[in-house]
């Protein structure tokens, strides 16, 4: 492999025994990241750009000058590579968003998947109920300054039904399960790619909420953009 310019989207894929998949990533994220800094104005300036030039892959110096411009390196610590692939994948996000928004409106049954990972807490202080044939968890909504209580509530309010999942790999037993057309997921970049491609294989249309802080706990998505897209 070495010397092989490897594609996002590449990754082993493996059905496990109780019908969910592992997937290997060939270029897993190898770096956390916190954007919580960054003005929301450099978002969508990134995807405005993009779609107007079509050139979200290959911005080139364009991407430095705008890493540059909101002195991303500066406030996230990530080195030029990294902060351009997860640049390249904001924007790959966004563009996608815009293509399928409209086909996504016209969807009815919907899901909203959340991450486990932006609860308050990752111990049994979490009074989260946890139902093992999925996986998912459901808020019991004991923190009201807990995220993913909001962003459920928000959800709920919009007829979706709700999951918080460890992980991305068991989407496939929810579409299986639930027979949804539309999917909104908030996750990091790595498994937005994963769950685009279940959706794929499922046709259902999806829309995407990038993480804009990383890691293993304590992440974080931002409502807003979460409410403009359910
Ligand atoms: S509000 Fe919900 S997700 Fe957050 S810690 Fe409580 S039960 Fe868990």
């Amino acid at each position: 492999m070495l010397g092989t310019k490897l594609n996002l989207f590449d990754a082993f894929k493996n059905e496990t025994l109780n019908g969910c998949y592992n997937y290997i990533w060939l270029m897993p994220y190898r770096f956390n990241f916190d954007l919580t800094k960054v003005p929301r104005y450099f978002f969508k300036e990134l995807a405005r750009i993009a779609h107007q030039k079509q050139v979200h892959k290959k911005m080139g110096k364009t991407s430095k000058k705008l890493l540059d411009k909101f002195r991303l390196q500066e406030i996230t610590g990530l080195n030029l590579s990294d902060a351009l692939t997860l640049l390249e994948d904001f924007v790959d996000i966004q563009v996608r968003n815009m293509v399928f928004k409209e086909k996504f409106d016209k969807t009815r049954k919907r899901a909203l998947l959340l991450p486990h990972c932006a609860r308050k807490y990752m111990d049994n202080r979490c009074k989260a109920s946890f139902d093992p044939e999925i996986p998912s968890y459901y808020c019991q909504h004991c923190s009201e300054d807990c995220l993913i209580h909001k962003a459920t509530l928000l959800g709920e309010e919009r007829n979706y039904d709700v999951y918080i999942l460890p992980g991305g790999s068991c989407i496939t037993k929810i579409l299986q399960k639930g027979k949804y057309d539309g999917v909104i997921g908030v996750a990091c970049g790595e498994e937005i790619k994963l769950g685009l491609k279940i959706l794929e294989e499922f046709n259902v249309v999806g829309q995407a909420v990038p993480l804009i802080k990383n890691g293993c706990a304590n992440t974080s998505f931002n409502l807003e953009s979460l409410a403009k897209v359910l």
